[in-house]
């Protein structure tokens, strides 16, 4: 992928504030920063994973880029290729939107909430085949007939419902759904995440061989980084709204930076004892987004933590280590490596 990176989305300082009302006027006396000023780009056949702590914005960012939640500020700036170009999500005409709504798709943890459990997977299926214009029935029954046997299903189980399904089965429906509309991107929220192992397994891999097939991007979400492993070219670790490090997933794993991401992968179970690391205990709770720490969120529950950190904000700056782009956001990487901060880079 390193020789033929094309951008299909970049944020740019992308937020998604939600403002905190009092009194009986209802005035605004607060924001809770879900996202602040995340800026990344996704390549053209990737998988991003992006995990964090529950709460740390994963999932109001995702949800942001879906247009599902108005973001505040920033740019989503997403490549639809062709005449159109690259348009900023935010700012599209009714016709580009409804065609960001078929490239863009999500997966989400619970697939039960996007299948209505009075309707056949036929009838919950077929909707979204009838708004992009497949108005024979027989068309929309080849088609999700089709879409079933591509997770593995069988075609006849369309005129079955939902709760005739176990989790994993209706996991794949939830991904037949996604993929009805033929996607580019997939944000796979938690996706995996309330399964059992064995399960987990069988759809990570099937999302795999779905990627390759269907040349899809991942933006693959979740809490688990044993799981987040296993799928990802690359890794991106938010911590209270912010992105704090960014690189390929093997990388990550083998260099690990920033002392967040230090104590998240030490906590992760490891079956060869050589290879396990002294679990790091973070100190006290994640800190309330409305009223975030001052300098580096994070500095409250980090064991390096200097002077400054109290007082200033660690920007996003790129390293390169073993010959590797690593981007990090902290204090102490500055001080002992030379970085390139990401507004001067190309
Ligand atoms: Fe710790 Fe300071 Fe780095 Fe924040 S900037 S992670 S407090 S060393």
């Amino acid at each position: 992928m390193e020789n033929k990176k094309e951008v299909l989305l970049s944020l740019k300082n992308a937020k998604t504030y939600f403002p905190i009302k009092k009194g009986v006027m209802k005035k605004t006396v607060g924001y809770v920063k879900a996202v602040d000023d995340v800026t990344i780009d996704i390549y053209k056949g990737e998988t991003l994973g992006l995990v964090g702590e529950s709460g740390c914005g994963k999932t109001t960012l995702g949800k942001s880029i879906l247009q599902l939640i108005n973001s505040t500020g920033g740019e989503m700036l997403y490549n639809f290729g062709g005449n159109i170009g690259v348009k900023n999500l935010k700012k599209l005409t009714s016709a580009e939107m409804k065609l960001a709504r078929k490239r863009l798709q999500i997966v989400f943890q619970d697939p039960q909430s996007s299948l209505n459990p009075a309707f056949t997977i036929f009838g919950s299926l077929e909707d979204p085949l009838k708004q992009n214009g497949v108005a024979k029935r027989e068309d929309r029954r080849k088609i999700i007939g089709d879409l079933l046997e591509q997770v593995n299903m069988r075609s006849e189980y369309m005129d079955r419902y939902p709760n005739e399904f176990s989790g994993g089965q209706r996991q794949r429906i939830g991904i037949a759904r996604a993929l009805s509309v033929e996607p580019e991107l997939i944000i796979c929220d938690e996706a995996v995440s309330a399964l059992d192992v064995s399960i987990q397994a069988q759809v990570l891999n099937l999302l795999k061989e779905l990627k390759e097939k269907k040349n899809l991007t991942y933006i693959f979400i979740t809490h688990d980084l044993s799981v987040v492993e296993y799928i990802s070219d690359r890794i991106a670790v938010m911590y209270l709204g912010k992105i704090v490090e960014i690189a390929d997933a093997e990388a990550l794993y083998e260099n690990t930076l920033h002392p967040y991401t230090k104590a998240l992968l030490s906590a992760i179970p490891v079956a060869d004892l050589d290879k396990k690391s002294k679990r790091i205990v973070l100190e006290g709770d994640v800190p309330s987004p409305a009223k975030p720490p001052s300098g580096c969120t994070f500095h409250p529950r980090c064991k390096n933590c200097m002077d400054r950190c109290k007082t200033d904000i660690p920007a996003l700056k790129k390293y390169m280590v073993d010959g590797k782009e690593h981007f990090v956001a902290c204090h102490l990487m500055e001080e002992q490596q030379q970085a390139t901060p990401l507004s001067e880079q190309s």
